[in-house]
């Protein structure tokens, strides 16, 4: 039963070293709570493990992202949307961005946190297979001082982690390491929003010349903990992607995971969908990897110069990316094609920015009569969940996008692939508040985005 609220204390020392003393001093005693998304809901069970709370909830040594040349260091209290909107983490850890922005609904991103998630170690949370599959690392810190535990080994069985009574989470590690893999991120849920995951998946992949080099992939709610499908991986490695070695992984996988009947699902739904996404994701790489794709590239980079940038315009909006891609030909892969697009798309000029932002329609509106038929087919695709909203939003969004234009003298350029009208909405309003240089390259950030999600459909067309 739920003790009456009286009979629990709720503190804020307001400072990392205050909250270590405190856990120090009576560890056990106190329990940390950060967002209180998951603290909350087990109040409201009466299922709290203490009836003392110590805040650590937006305190500045644990709400930080620090980029160093050879990792990135994300404050435990970091919330999701911290980490969707930022731009290394968008960049080089696509599956840490993506399931943030499928964590619950916006208010819980904008509470919960990185440490928060990992520390409830729920099997079938959503951001701790990508933390796997990037191998992350931990510092962990108490009042006794500080050590870094690899992620892999923190979890020890369900629920149960290797955190001590006195310690808390400060900081996720991650090695900028993995930025030309391919990534892909897949959630079944009863819906698309606001469900807890059936299965999800995190994979990486590598596959120069049709032959895995490497590939990591990693699942939630398959077993007591979030696993890593390491016998899988094995027996991939060195393999050439083909139907073959697909049905071999994807059987591979459905042995290796442990899942448990439960109000959500069965084992045997579980183990059926694990082996499926695991063929999927390879199917994606083969694509993005092999020589079947290389039917478009082949054709492409065979095609004289002028016509390669024309082909290719579409994607980007910006005559000089277009031309410097055509000029970069032959490029033998799918990632190779990604990965040249972003080294040339942040090496333009900002006038060259400039043309691209003006490619698009406004968000709500339809394209311009002088945009090409397939960035408007394309524009129509990336809008479709704005052009279903409601009136409200929709006077709201083109309200926010005139105060946008007035402000910044340009079009709002978001990647709108996957979002709610009312979380474009939310960001539009958000970015009225940067100053000139944060905005010009938060754009840049997003048109990149949409280049990149445009390539893979041209790669696949
Ligand atoms: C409506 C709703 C929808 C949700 N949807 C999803 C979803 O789709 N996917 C998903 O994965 N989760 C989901 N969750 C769960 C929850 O939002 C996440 O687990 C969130 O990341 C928890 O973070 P928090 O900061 O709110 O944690 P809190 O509730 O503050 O804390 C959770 C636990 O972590 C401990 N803790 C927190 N931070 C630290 C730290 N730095 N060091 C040591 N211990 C710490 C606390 O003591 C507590 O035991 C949902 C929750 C709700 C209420």
């Amino acid at each position: 039963m739920r003790a009456h609220p009286a009979e629990y204390d709720l503190v804020a020392p307001g400072s990392l070293p205050a909250v270590l003393s405190l856990l120090a001093a009576e560890p056990g005693a106190w329990l940390p709570i950060a967002g209180g998304t998951d603290v909350m809901v087990q109040y409201s069970a009466g299922k709290l493990p203490a009836r003392k709370l110590v805040s650590i909830w937006n305190l500045p040594e644990l709400r930080q992202i620090d980029v160093l040349p050879g990792e990135i260091r994300i404050g435990s209290g970091c919330t999701y949307t911290d980490l969707r909107e930022h731009g290394v983490v968008n960049r080089e850890f696509s599956l840490l961005s993506s399931a943030a922005s499928c964590t619950g609904s916006i208010a819980n991103q904008n509470r919960g946190t990185l440490g928060g998630n990992i520390v409830n170690a729920s099997p079938a949370a959503d951001s701790l297979p990508a933390l796997l599959v990037y191998d992350a690392e931990l510092i962990l810190i108490s009042a006794r001082g500080e050590r870094r535990v690899p992620y892999s080994d923190f979890h020890l069985d369900y629920r149960k982690t290797q955190l001590a009574r006195d310690e808390l989470i400060r900081t996720v590690c991650l090695k900028r390491q993995f930025s030309r893999y391919y990534a892909h991120a897949r959630k079944i849920g009863a819906r698309n929003a606001q469900a807890i995951a059936k299965v999800c998946l995190a994979a990486l992949g590598q596959c120069p010349d049709g032959v895995i080099e490497d590939v990591r992939l990693a699942m939630g709610s398959v077993a007591p903990v979030p696993l890593r499908l390491s016998q899988t991986e094995h027996t991939l490695k060195g393999k050439p992607i083909n139907p073959s070695t697909i049905q071999s992984a994807s059987e591979a996988a459905s042995v290796e995971v442990r899942p448990i009947d439960d109000l959500r699902s069965t084992s045997r739904y579980r183990a059926t969908v694990a082996g499926n996404l695991v063929a999927d994701f390879l199917q994606r790489l083969r694509t993005a990897n092999t020589n079947e794709v290389s039917a478009v590239l082949a054709r492409w980079n065979n095609l004289p110069t002028n016509e390669a940038a024309d082909e290719i315009l579409p994607c980007c909006g910006s005559k000089a990316w277009a031309r410097t891609m055509a000029i970069r030909r032959p490029i033998s892969n799918g990632s190779a094609l990604l990965v040249a697009s972003n080294e040339i798309w942040r090496a333009l000029s900002e006038s060259d920015w400039m043309e691209a932002f003006r490619s698009h329609p406004r968000i709500g509106e339809s394209p311009s009569a002088s945009s090409s038929a397939q960035s408007a087919t394309w524009s129509g695709q990336e809008q479709q969940k704005v052009t279903a909203a409601d009136d409200d939003v929709k006077t709201a969004l083109a309200r926010a996008n005139r105060e946008y234009e007035q402000r910044f003298r340009r079009i709002f350029i978001v990647c709108a692939s996957g979002k709610s009208p009312h979380e474009i909405l939310r960001i539009l309003q958000r970015r009225l508040g940067n100053d000139d240089t944060t905005e010009l390259h938060e754009s840049a950030e997003q048109q990149r985005q949409i280049t990149q999600i445009r390539l893979k459909k041209w790669l696949s067309s």
